[in-house]
């Protein structure tokens, strides 16, 4: 009863140009069956036609409304742009730009009041799963945002991406990442057992036409979030075609 969501992740990449190859390339995926989304760099938001088939999302937002925060970019700014998602939390900028628990819960917050989509990002290092310790890891970034507003449950999309297999080629199996979708389903469970069911969870991490179709067939594995493969407009057309 989920829809899958198929989301581009093009990170500090792409052009003008990519955004006429990628609206191109998606003409021809269906509507119906799955949501698709492109989270382009904030300054290409408004270069997609407004006709577009899918959704826009941003990468980031700052957590506050407005003021003398230079550089920054709020979800009012967002939201007037075209964006309708949001990444919150990517372990990218959770290691490169400090983003602690804290910042992420409320980024998520501000996200949420102003009607964006977040989809929040969870994930161990190789070390931590080395150490077993993927599903302690896990349940601290999730508390962190939903321990004291389980009511955003309802409101959020869930990725799962262990930062071993983000840009590294070597996606997690599709055991291993139903086996942690799992989880995460379970432990939200205990905020609100409703929304735990219904929350689109994705896996992130290496996705590309040729392992997704597989993922995908996993009971908790909801859709994927794209990285590499979403900069190649053919390929990621095909994932998005994978899904339904
Ligand atoms: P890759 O698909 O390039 O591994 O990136 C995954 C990712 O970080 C998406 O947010």
């Amino acid at each position: 009863q989920r829809t899958p969501l198929i989301a581009a992740n093009w990170k500090m990449n792409g052009s003008a140009a990519l955004v006429e190859e990628i609206t191109l390339a998606l003409v021809s995926v269906p509507t119906e069956g799955a949501d698709v989304l492109v989270c382009p760099p904030a300054t290409l938001l408004r270069q997609f036609p407004t006709s577009v088939n899918f959704a826009l999302g941003a990468q980031n937002l700052n957590q506050e409304k407005s003021g003398a925060y230079t550089g920054e970019l709020s979800a009012a700014l967002l939201l007037e742009a075209g964006a309708s998602y949001v990444i919150v939390g990517h372990s990218e900028r959770r290691t490169l730009n400090a983003e602690t628990d804290i910042v992420v819960a409320a980024k998520l917050t501000a996200a949420v009041e102003a009607g964006l989509i977040p989809i929040l990002c969870v994930g161990e290092t190789q070390a931590q799963r080395q150490q077993e310790k993927t599903q302690q890891v896990i349940a601290r970034q999730l508390d962190a945002v939903y321990a004291s507003q389980p009511e955003l449950l309802a409101k959020s999309v869930i990725a799962y991406e262990p930062i071993w297999a983000i840009g590294t080629g070597e996606s997690a199996s599709p055991e291993q990442a139903q086996q942690t979708h799992a989880f995460i389903r379970q432990h939200l469970a205990q905020y609100d057992a409703q929304a735990a069911v219904k929350v689109k969870l994705l896996y992130g991490g290496s996705v590309n036409a040729d392992n997704c179709a597989a993922l995908f067939l996993q009971a908790d594995i909801d859709g994927a979030l794209v990285g590499g493969a979403s900069l190649k407009p053919a390929e990621f057309a095909q994932i998005c075609l994978a899904v339904t």
